[in-house]
């Protein structure tokens, strides 16, 4: 299963294996995500290993 790894809205960094790449796709970078740090629904946006 492949895992994104994405950070959160407080800049927390977690990688999940349930971001929606394709709907993402559609509705913007942003999703809604239970992040592990903040220990609720958090907008997160994937993050590319690549440098930019
Ligand atoms: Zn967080």
């Amino acid at each position: 299963m492949e895992r994104t790894v994405v950070r959160c809205v407080d800049g927390h960094v977690f990688s999940t294996t349930s971001f929606p790449m394709q709907k993402a796709e559609r509705l913007g970078p942003g999703r809604l995500l239970r992040c592990p740090r903040c220990a609720r629904l958090r907008s997160v946006v994937p993050v590319t290993l690549q440098k930019q």
